[in-house]
């Protein structure tokens, strides 16, 4: 169904009509809009794959999107995006995992396609979580990158990661999970190995306790941990490593129920040796009395004196609280490194590929800390690539080739992301600035944020220690506080060194990569406080980073967008609430893309090539004549009315489905 030519009400009308008789996929102009059935429906599989291959099947469907990219990457020798977004919960990850089905399946041969689907499993175990939204929430951002060679056959994959969101590992709200992995491993975990890691069962786990849920309707939390074992092997880590990766996330664990007691009149608090202590340095191989060392006190470097302070409780809990978050994070980042090189490109590459992005939608909660203000930023940033490619080139070509267009405006988000990005005064400078300096507090963060910025149209400074944001898909309110703390990200170096005395290959592989990390000579500012603390690169700006260069290489890419949209925010598969569907169309755009394609002219093809394709169809001969001569006589032979077509400079322009009948005449001939 193509909404082309509908009206808004028609769209929503149209949408849901089709949701009603689970066609769940709908074509707005060149953007697939995806409503989430919550519910298994029968338009996937082996059937028909090969019938959109056949192209027996037209109806819209990731699996057609996905045909184009194969098809547009091999005509035009360019490598494709299949870009899919929506708010949590709204199918990203499932759309993203239907479209690899589909590549593997077309260009699958090698085997390699089998391991590129088996990471799905793997990183959903260590990086989705169950959340108020979504059952099984991604809480980072992933781009793969699936090669093929000259033949069409994939010969590889590269998966890029973004921005996990650790604060999960040690404290998470009431009703929601940690990461899957853990519940996996408690509930799955073969004895042998159970009684070697000293595991207990999830509840036993303070991390895991404090939120007071631990299983998913549904879901075998032992039976996924097979599962994720089983893919594990096939994207070739070893059963060594895989008991290494289990270990590390054992001492996660155990570290959680570490506890301190105070050992004198100033507060200042020591690590009580009990079993956490002792399995968490059984686990990892260190020494208990270092542990306990690392995690009671913190080493300052004065002039060329060490000096050993003792830390109070907060302190404390602050410290291992963040050794387990890091140990975590590197876990992850280094699961995400072995995939890769098992994915790694065979010597002969093409450069060829197509990406799939499923990063995190836009967030809009009760109370949003800087997880949320990363995430937003985000979505600007994609928000602005669709704007670009929708809108604006669109509208510049027609201008280009002098046809006849009055404008037809959209939101531009320019101004926010300047807001964002702006320097000295933007919100991440002004955020990295006040990270450098010792004595900068979330609140002295927010007041210079409403000193600087209050002018900004998209700003607006609120009661306390918050701010608003007004994004293109609504207002947000940031709480600042613990801002500056997850933009600095510290790790003391207390802990980095713990790590690197460590008799396990892991940890000393994360003391390495943290050390390397705050060595670089890098841009941006460093942080440097607290004397022995490593220096290093903010949250913030890596992930600016991040995205910049994310930017880049998906404008080298012809573009495919996925909009996804979840119907209810029940996960429920029988409520269809139209105001939250409106909402969510209207906020990403696509009823301003419904609106230009309607009024634009999204089909085109140069004189040259129009009277090339269609020109033997003419009645009378006019072989002799020039290109646009000969288009324009195609055009009034087969009654097209003017309307429906522009001439400009290079090319025809056409309005949705004009071209339909001089290609049906043109297949009869
Ligand atoms: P998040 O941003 O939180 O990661 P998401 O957009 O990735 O959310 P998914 O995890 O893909 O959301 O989808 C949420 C749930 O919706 C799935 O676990 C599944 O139950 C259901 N779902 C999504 N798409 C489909 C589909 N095409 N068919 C059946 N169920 C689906
Ligand atoms: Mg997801």
């Amino acid at each position: 169904m193509q909404l082309s030519y509908l009206n808004e009400p028609s769209v929503l009308y149209n949408i849901q009509c089709r949701y009603n008789q689970d066609m769940i996929y709908t074509k707005a102009g060149p953007v697939l809009v995806a409503i989430n059935p919550f519910k298994k429906v029968s338009l996937y599989g082996n059937d028909y794959i090969e019938a959109y291959k056949l192209k027996s099947i037209e109806s819209p469907h990731v699996y057609a999107i996905t045909d184009t990219a194969i098809r547009e990457m091999v005509r035009d020798e360019v490598n494709q995006s299949i870009i899919i977004s929506g708010e949590s919960g709204a199918g990203k990850t499932e759309t993203a995992k239907i479209a690899m089905q589909y590549l593997a399946a077309l260009g699958g041969g090698s085997g390699i396609e089998y391991e590129i689907l088996k990471t799905n499993p793997i990183l959903e175990a260590f990086g989705n979580a169950k959340t108020l939204r979504n059952d099984n929430s991604s809480r980072f951002g992933k781009l793969i990158e699936i090669h093929f060679s000259e033949t069409g056959k994939i010969s590889g994959a590269n998966i890029q990661t973004f921005l996990l969101e650790k604060s999960r590992v040690v404290q998470c709200t009431e009703g929601e999970r940690s990461y899957h992995i853990f519940y996996q491993l408690c509930a799955g975990v073969p004895t042998d190995l159970r009684e070697k890691l000293n595991l207990r069962s999830a509840d036993e786990y303070k991390y895991l306790r404090q939120s007071n849920c631990y299983s998913i309707t549904g879901v075998n939390d032992a039976e996924q941990f097979r599962i994720v074992v089983e893919a594990l092997d096939v994207v070739h880590i070893s059963k060594e490593d895989q008991q290494s990766v289990f270990a590390m996330l054992a001492a996660v664990l155990w570290l959680g129920n570490i506890s301190f007691t105070v050992i004198d009149n100033e507060n200042h608090v020591e690590a009580v040796t009990d079993e956490g202590l002792f399995n968490v340095a059984k686990l990892v191989g260190c020494d208990i009395e270092e542990l306990k060392l690392a995690l009671s006190t913190r080493t300052m470097r004065v002039g060329n004196d060490n000096i050993v302070q003792k830390l109070t409780l907060s302190q404390a809990i602050d410290t291992r609280d963040a050794l387990a978050k890091s140990i975590y994070a590197c876990l992850f980042e280094w699961l995400v490194e072995q995939i890769n090189k098992s994915l790694a490109v065979g010597k002969r590459r093409t450069g060829r590929s197509i990406s799939i992005l499923d990063i995190y939608g836009f967030e809009s909660f009760d109370r949003n800390s800087f997880e949320q203000f990363c995430i937003n930023y985000a979505n600007e940033r994609l928000q602005q690539h669709f704007n670009r490619h929708l809108f604006k080139l669109e509208q510049e070509e027609y201008i280009q080739d002098g046809i006849d267009w009055t404008k037809v405006d959209f939101e531009d988000n320019q101004d926010c992301l300047s807001l964002f990005e702006k320097k000295p005064l933007g919100l991440l400078s002004l955020l990295d600035e006040e990270s450098t300096f010792p004595n900068g507090t979330d609140l002295t963060f927010a007041n210079k944020l409403k000193q600087h910025l209050n002018s900004n149209s998209c700003f607006r400074g609120e009661r306390g220690k918050a701010f608003s944001v007004c994004h293109y898909a609504g207002e947000v309110t940031y709480d600042t506080t613990g801002f500056l703390e997850k933009n600095r990200d510290l790790l003391h170096l207390d802990s980095i060194q713990l790590l690197s005395s460590c008799s396990c290959r892991l940890p000393q592989i994360f003391a390495s990569s943290m050390l390397a990390q705050s060595e670089k000579p890098v841009a941006g500012p460093l942080y440097k406080a607290g004397g022995a603390d490593s220096q290093k690169l903010s949250v913030a700006t890596k992930f600016k980073g991040q995205l910049f260069l994310l930017m880049q290489r998906l404008e080298s890419t012809t573009p495919h967008f996925i909009r996804c949209i979840k119907p209810n925010n029940l996960q429920s598969p029988k409520l269809y609430e139209q105001g939250l569907v409106l909402q969510q169309l209207r906020c990403c755009g696509v009823l301003e893309v419904v609106r230009i394609s309607r009024s634009g002219f999204p089909t085109r093809m140069s004189h040259q090539k129009f009277a090339r394709r269609y020109g033997f169809l003419l009645l009378e001969n006019v072989a002799y004549q020039d290109p646009l001569s000969v288009s324009v006589a195609i055009l009034h032979q087969f009654n097209i009315l003017p309307e429906m077509y522009q001439v400009g400079y290079t090319k025809l322009f056409f309005r949705t489905g004009q071209i339909g009948v001089l290609e049906d005449t043109r297949n009869r001939t």
